[in-house]
C-alpha cells in the first residue's frame, strides 16, 4: 500500500486541483472525461477512498449506539467522563464525514465495516462477563482502544488519500478528527494506568 501511494503522489492530477472553494461538485464529473492513464490512477484511488470513507461512516455511527452502552456500564467516573466526551466527538465525526462526502460530490452512503463490527462484539462479550467494577471497566477500556486504533488506522489512511487526491479541505476534516481519536487513544491509556494503580493499592490494603 505504501509503495502504491508514493506511485499515486508522483502522478499529475489534472482533474483534482482543489485549490478554489466551492468548485467540488464539478470535480466527480471532470473525473469521468478525457482520462489519461495518471487520471484512471487517480480515480481508482478516488473509488478507494470512497470505499474507505462508506466503511468509517458505518463505523462511527455505529459507535453512537455503542459508546453509551459502555459508559453504562462503567465504575471509574474517570472512564465514565472520558466515553461521554468521545461520545460528543463521535457523533460530530458522523457529521465531519457527511462534510466530506459533500466536498467529494456524493451522497453520504455507508457501508458495513466488518473490521468494527468484529470489535464491538468483542467489547459486548468482555462487557457480558465482567463483573462491575475495576476489571470491567479494565475491559472497557481495552475493548475502547482497540476500536480508537482501528479509527487511527482508518483516518491517517483516509486523510492520506485525500492529501494524494489533493483534496485539501477533506484532508483538515479527516486531519481533525485523526487528532481526537489519538487523543481519546491516550486519554483511556491514562486511565487504564490510573485504574490498574489503584485496584493495586486497594489490594495491598486488603
Ligand atoms: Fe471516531
Ligand atoms: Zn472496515
Ligand atoms: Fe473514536
Amino acid at each position: 500500500m505504501a509503495d502504491q501511494l508514493i506511485q499515486f503522489k508522483n502522478l499529475k492530477q489534472i482533474n483534482m486541483k482543489t485549490k478554489s472553494s466551492g468548485r467540488e461538485d464539478s470535480r466527480s464529473s471532470d473525473l469521468n472525461s478525457d482520462m489519461s492513464g495518471s487520471d484512471i490512477h487517480s480515480s481508482q484511488l478516488m473509488e478507494l477512498f470512497e470505499a474507505e470513507l462508506k466503511d468509517i461512516y458505518w463505523a462511527e455511527m455505529e459507535l453512537t449506539k455503542e459508546i453509551p452502552k459502555m459508559i453504562k456500564k462503567a465504575t471509574s467516573q474517570d472512564l465514565i467522563d472520558a466515553l461521554e466526551n468521545h461520545l460528543a466527538q463521535t457523533k460530530e465525526q458522523v457529521s465531519r464525514v457527511e462534510h466530506v462526502f459533500e466536498i467529494l460530490g456524493k451522497k453520504a452512503v455507508s457501508k458495513k465495516c466488518e473490521g468494527m463490527e468484529g470489535l464491538i462484539k468483542e467489547g459486548k462479550e468482555i462487557m457480558d462477563e465482567c463483573e462491575e467494577g475495576a476489571m470491567c471497566d479494565a475491559g472497557i477500556i481495552s475493548a475502547a482502544q482497540k476500536i480508537e486504533h482501528y479509527e487511527i488506522a482508518s483516518y491517517g489512511t483516509l486523510r492520506q488519500f485525500a492529501h494524494t487526491l489533493r483534496i485539501s479541505n477533506a484532508a483538515d476534516l479527516l486531519e481533525q478528527t485523526l487528532v481526537e481519536e489519538k487523543a481519546a487513544d491516550d486519554k483511556l491509556s491514562r486511565i487504564a494506568v490510573t485504574a490498574i494503580n489503584d485496584q493495586a493499592d486497594m489490594e495491598e490494603s486488603d
